[in-house]
């Protein structure tokens, strides 16, 4: 007899939060406010919204633990969802389908799923008549998926978000393909880098000197090289994953007038993301020497520069580490320590020095965030509560 998870109110709860469209572009976050207003109102949880940006809210959860006085726990998730291309679904992408024990939705695993698992377990525990010593907050917040600044970014400049004495956070991870989960103590770091190769403009049937052409061709070989080089290390150690290496995509190319005419500027951007093992000023040096070698007046410049956030550590020294990987342990789960590839909200905590973990728990799922009928197993979706179940009291229990 197959398990009949229609049934199943956390199940229904997570389709309902995958019903709201709260998808890029221009996200109206209404629909998401009042679900979370009515999740909090029945657990038993006090609620508050604040608005750094106008039409930008952040929704915090709050459940008091016995100290509160300790640094709190902050359970984080953002609410929006990244574009859907509506005719490659084979489920529609806001009605939630549950087909064969599959939930389907945009946010199935990016992350509306691990937002309902923190609030699924948060209930049963407060069901049980557990407390904890410390405070608990969950926090659901804007626009992640366009870079965050104008939602974990803005909040954790404001009093509000000082007021909640943050000491140790937990956000998204990724789904992992095998048994073991994934956890992710640090991010690598993004440069958005523009080079502009200025040249002798002229007649496109000439031979002129100081040729921009041969300027660019100089900065992407180099910089492909790079690329080419990162692949190798990959190849080479196939336990490292791509948030292991520095990785580089020429993504803009721009110049030109007229086919006959060699233009006065040529640019490449490339998307960098560099791995935490790379010294950063040393990085940049060899930037600004192949630019030289390049030829007069090749000079690059930054549309994003992150800062370099040290990660959190796993290790003795960091006492809700040691609890969540005991309580892991205890549940009989392995963990594997990875780099993030791409950016979460985890870096604004990071740089405010707040230790934080990347853990979304759906082991046995092949990641499909920001894919087509992006989807997530009842069964694993349901595991997860249950891991939250003990690893949540284990780290507000430090
Ligand atoms: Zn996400």
């Amino acid at each position: 007899m197959p398990i009949d998870y229609e049934a199943d109110p956390a199940v229904s709860n997570l389709r309902n939060y995958l019903r709201i469209r709260s998808v890029h572009p221009n996200v109206n976050y209404d629909g998401c406010i009042a679900y979370l207003r009515a999740q909090a109102a029945e657990i038993g949880l006090s609620v508050s919204v604040c608005e750094p940006l106008p039409k930008k809210p952040i929704l915090v959860m709050t459940w008091e633990g016995t100290e509160p006085s300790l640094p709190s726990i902050l359970l984080n998730s953002h609410m929006d969802v990244v574009p859907v291309f509506e005719k490659s679904w084979t489920h529609p992408p806001f009605e939630a389908h549950l087909v064969d024990g599959m939930i389907y939705g945009r946010g199935a695993q990016d992350m509306k799923s691990v937002a309902v698992q923190y609030i699924e377990a948060v209930r049963r525990l407060k069901a049980n008549g557990i407390r904890l010593k410390r405070t608990l907050h969950l926090s659901f917040v804007p626009d992640e998926e366009i870079g965050g600044a104008t939602g974990m970014g803005e909040f954790v400049k404001t009093e509000d978000f000082r007021k909640l004495n943050v000491g140790f956070a937990l956000d998204e991870g990724i789904a992992s393909p095998t048994d073991e989960y994934q956890i992710f103590s640090g991010e690598r770091t993004i440069w958005h880098l523009k080079i502009d190769c200025p040249g002798k403009s002229g007649h496109g049937s000439l031979l002129l000197p100081d040729n921009n052409g041969e300027k660019i061709r100089y900065m992407i070989d180099r910089l492909m090289d790079l690329r080419a080089e990162s692949k190798k290390q990959l190849a080479d150690h196939p336990d490292w994953n791509i948030g292991d290496v520095t990785s580089v995509n020429l993504t803009m190319l721009s110049g030109g007038i007229q086919n006959n005419v060699v233009p006065e500027l040529l640019t490449a951007s490339f998307d960098i993301r560099i791995a935490l093992s790379v010294d950063q000023k040393q990085f940049e040096d060899t930037i600004k020497r192949w630019c030289v070698e390049a030829g007069n007046g090749v000079s690059y410049s930054f549309e994003q520069r992150d800062p370099y956030v040290v990660p959190t550590k796993l290790d003795a020294s960091n006492p809700f580490w040691v609890a969540f990987k005991a309580a892991s342990d205890e549940l009989k789960i392995s963990l594997k320590q990875c780099t993030f590839p791409g950016g979460t909200d985890s870096r604004y905590l990071r740089e405010l020095g707040i230790p934080a973990i990347g853990f979304s728990p759906m082991n046995r799922t092949v990641p499909g965030l920001h894919e087509h009928d992006e989807h997530l197993s009842a069964q694993v979706y349901l595991r997860g509560i249950q891991l939250y179940e003990k690893i949540i009291p284990a780290v507000a229990n430090v």
